[in-house]
């Protein structure tokens, strides 16, 4: 089918023209004088985009699982115990690298489409009165279950266990989309790829240390450390520090991430995550209001900004929804994955993104979800989605008269 393909998979996100003009360009000594012109300011920015002053960015040539590997073995030692909660894949693929590594994952399962529960933090870090526990892990945004965790609260649960645990994030699908606060919230790793919320290809491993995460580094560094090689943030730090890279870095991925960061910062951090969230809204309506269907996630407070995971009625296979809208619609949806597969079908909303592309992705929806049998009213999600973004447009415009 002619005509432009639409991504809606909740990563990779679409890359926009300007980040695209940005990477087309030859390549160059990454070993020239020139070369940490372009280096030492995106350390710098990475830092805004993290909110912190104090932490240590890092930018390996990986992925988000990349970042989760060197968050973990810069950090602690073999056989430490670490406590993570469970409610989606990647929660479930972050405690498998982890314990493939040799540490010990003390698990916290909770139900999928609910998420980390404070509560639950708080009473496993009570409980372990000797403080062998020396990090939580936490998916900011499960993008299997479309479900955000509150990381404020997360601390908070922390503060109040007067437990010494770092704090290690993964905002692979929310940094850059959905608030998110290194110094203030306390984090002391957070961790994200390119592909997302950066609008950028994948390519990227993006992490952010705290100086307590960097000296616990220090610390472990003596004691039994995990093994790492290319993810060695020493051997980065020392070629960081004067803009170059201890091998050799993607440079159209680094001439991208500068323009894609120049971007997200002229429209504004907040107004970025005001955006997610009103975007967010529409497809939402279109699914509960339009379609009368359910979202994975359980109740308001797990709804996911950048990605919405959709459950079909019984009886039907999302993969079936994600198939024809592909075939047919030239539509890419993502796809439930282990334990919610075939039940649901996730439509991603984030990156570079507007309200028409977003009435486009329900309506390829809609029009799969009929096309197999599913009984939605024709219309009926992209109309729920317009009277949402008319009436919040109308909500904004008042608000700023
Ligand atoms: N964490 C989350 C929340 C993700 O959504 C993903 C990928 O979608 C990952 C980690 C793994 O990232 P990558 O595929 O870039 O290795």
């Amino acid at each position: 089918m002619p005509g432009r393909h639409f991504l809606h998979v909740p990563g990779p996100t679409n890359v926009p023209d300007r980040v695209l003009a940005a990477m087309h360009r030859p390549m160059e000594d990454h070993r020239s004088p020139d070369f940490p012109s372009l280096a030492l300011p995106l350390f710098e920015q990475l830092k805004k985009l993290f909110k912190t002053t104090t932490g240590q960015a890092f930018i390996f040539p990986a992925t988000g699982t990349g970042s989760w590997e060197a968050v973990l073995t810069n950090t602690l030692s073999a056989g430490d115990r670490v406590l993570a909660s469970r409610f989606g894949q990647f929660s479930h693929l972050w405690i498998d690298l982890a314990r493939r590594h040799g540490l010990e994952v003390q698990v916290i399962e909770e139900a999928w489409g609910t998420g980390v529960s404070p509560e639950h933090i708080h009473d496993a870090l009570v409980s372990d009165r000797e403080h062998a526990i020396r990090a939580v892990l936490v998916v900011q945004n499960e993008t299997a279950t479309g479900v955000s965790s509150d990381v404020a609260a997360i601390r908070r649960a922390i503060d109040a266990a007067k437990h010494p645990a770092l704090l290690f994030v993964d905002g692979v699908s929310s940094i850059g989309s959905i608030d998110f606060r290194m110094d203030e919230w306390g984090v002391d790793g957070a961790i994200t790829g390119s592909q997302k919320g950066l609008m950028l290809p994948a390519g990227l491993g993006i992490s952010c240390f705290s100086q307590k995460a960097l000296e616990a580094g220090q610390g472990a560094r003596r004691n039994n450390p995990l093994r790492r090689v290319f993810f060695d943030i020493e051997d980065m730090q020392k070629a960081n520090k004067d803009g170059y890279f201890p091998y050799t870095p993607s440079l159209p991925l680094l001439y991208g991430l500068r323009e894609a960061l120049a971007m997200l910062f002229e429209e504004g951090l907040e107004n970025v995550f005001a955006r997610h969230h009103y975007l967010a809204g529409g497809v939402r309506a279109a699914v509960l209001e339009g379609w009368k269907l359910k979202l994975c996630a359980q109740a308001p407070e797990w709804y996911s900004d950048t990605v919405s995971a959709i459950m079909v009625p019984e009886g039907f296979n999302g993969a079936d929804v994600i198939s024809r809208a592909y075939k047919r619609y030239n539509l890419a949806l993502g796809a439930g994955l282990s334990q919610v597969a075939g039940k649901l079908f996730r439509i991603g909303h984030l990156g570079d993104l507007n309200e028409l592309m977003c009435l486009a992705a329900i309506t390829g929806s809609e029009m799969a979800m009929r096309d197999i049998g599913i009984k939605v009213e024709p219309g009926s999600g992209a109309a729920a989605a317009e009277e949402f973004y008319r009436g919040a447009t109308a909500e904004a415009a008042k608000q700023a008269a």
